[in-house]
């Protein structure tokens, strides 16, 4: 389903214009408004999902996690890249639609903040 006031429903299914680093019948992908990383891109599903907990489709995980390959082979993180999927308050979650976070272009810490 769509959810009519969630943002990333508006930016995955074209109510809000946005230019697409990747898009496949379920999965789109786009730039991060307030980008962490020179590359920083989120991967997500065109339904929606508020976190990981909701999704038990193997088939859409797997096509998040090659969108996630794609996008990182589209822009050119060939030295690597970091992918998070904040999951609920605690962990930083902030927009309540299931998105994989794809971060690369600079040297990464461990263990995040
Ligand atoms: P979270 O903290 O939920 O894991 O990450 C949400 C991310 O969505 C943040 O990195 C934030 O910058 C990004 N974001 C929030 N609103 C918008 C938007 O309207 N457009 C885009 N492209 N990114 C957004
Ligand atoms: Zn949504």
């Amino acid at each position: 389903m769509i959810k009519d006031d969630c943002i990333f429903c508006k930016l995955a299914n074209g109510q809000i214009p946005c230019n697409f680093v990747y898009e496949n019948s379920d999965v789109v992908a786009f730039d991060d408004l307030n980008p962490q990383a020179p590359i920083h891109t989120l991967v997500i599903p065109k339904q929606h999902y508020e976190t990981l907990e909701d999704v038990n489709d193997k088939e859409l995980l797997a096509k998040l996690m090659l969108a996630v390959k794609e996008v990182a082979k589209i822009k050119g993180a060939k030295n690597g890249f970091r992918t998070v999927i904040n999951t609920k308050k605690e962990a930083g979650q902030e927009v309540f639609h299931l998105h994989i976070h794809v971060l690369a272009g600079r040297p990464m810490k461990w263990p995040p903040g």
